[in-house]
């Protein structure tokens, strides 16, 4: 037993060893990194679940180079955080955004809107709006056309920095969307204080809808209350979606409309849309 033990102990270690060295290596690839040539914006459409229009899309950020190759966001995002990198980054993803999508949002006249989620750090810089409202002017995005992603956890957070932040972004006229709602512990009161537009109904509830339907139409009862617009997330079948739609939710994302997409493939995914 105590072998065994000593094993364990020894394995333990050369895991954390590991574990540690490729945090190392990530941050350093990412504190090295060309931004133009390693970042890449990818995107996947928004779909109104009762007319099946595309009316959005969202902005997912990858990251690819020579020695890492493609790393994935949910593993680079938090190391960038972690170590103080995400603020130009999130300024890079919101420039390349706003001046790579402008067209989309013209061709479309009118409804389309764009997200793009903002990390903890961005809404706790109180330069943020500036810089926001900067990058709006200086690409000529219609701002009315922007919606910020930010998760359930960072927006109810207690920092009143957070809040303060929130309302200067929805007095520029942006919109705020609450990502992975239902994961983190806001009340209806909380959420009636933010001034927020949206609620993205986290994926995990359309992934195991059999045991999540009460809970989906209970998001849903509280979004319409606080006269909220719903996105469902994570949308993989068919079955799911003509759930969603026969519920009040608004919109819907997922693989069973498309996966994030290079901007090439989503204009065309667009215009395919359009003449069908
Ligand atoms: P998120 O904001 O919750 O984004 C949704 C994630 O679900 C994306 O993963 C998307 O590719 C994936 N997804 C979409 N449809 C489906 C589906 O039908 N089934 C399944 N299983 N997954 C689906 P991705 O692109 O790997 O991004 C992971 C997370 O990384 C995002 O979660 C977001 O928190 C973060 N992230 C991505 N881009 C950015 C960024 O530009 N800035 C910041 N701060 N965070 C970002
Ligand atoms: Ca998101
Ligand atoms: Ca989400
Ligand atoms: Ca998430």
């Amino acid at each position: 037993a105590k072998k065994h033990e000593g094993n364990t102990f020894v394995h333990y270690n050369k895991t954390l060893a590991t574990e540690m060295n490729r945090i190392f290596e990530v941050k350093t690839a990412l504190q090295q990194a060309d931004f133009d040539r390693d970042f890449t914006l990818h995107y996947q459409p928004v779909v109104d679940v009762k007319t099946d229009q595309v009316v959005g899309a969202e902005a997912l950020l990858r990251f690819e180079n020579d020695t890492l190759g493609r790393v994935s966001p949910g593993e680079f995002i938090p190391i960038a955080e972690d170590y103080g990198l995400i603020l130009p980054i999130g300024e890079w993803v919101l420039k390349q955004a706003c001046s790579t999508m402008r067209e989309v949002v013209e061709m479309t006249e009118g409804m389309f809107k764009m997200a793009v989620n903002v990390s903890i750090q961005q809404l706790e810089n109180s330069h943020f709006p500036l810089v926001l409202k900067t990058i709006l002017e200086e690409t000529a995005f219609p701002k009315d056309h922007l919606i910020l992603e930010v998760t359930e956890e960072t927006s109810v957070s207690h920092s009143a920095r957070v809040k303060e932040t929130i309302n200067q972004i929805e007095a520029l006229g942006v919109g705020v969307s609450i990502d992975d709602f239902g994961t983190g512990y806001s009340s209806l009161e909380k959420l009636h204080k933010l001034k927020v537009n949206q609620l993205k109904i986290d994926q995990s509830f359309i992934r195991d809808l059999d045991q999540t339907k009460a809970i989906v139409h209970a998001i849903l009862a509280m979004g319409k209350s606080l006269g909220l617009s719903v996105v469902a997330e994570g949308v993989e079948t068919k079955e799911q979606r003509d759930f969603l739609k026969a519920t009040t939710c608004d919109y819907v994302q997922g693989y069973y409309f498309s996966r994030p997409i290079p901007f090439k493939d989503f204009q065309a995914y667009v215009i395919q849309k359009q003449s069908s």
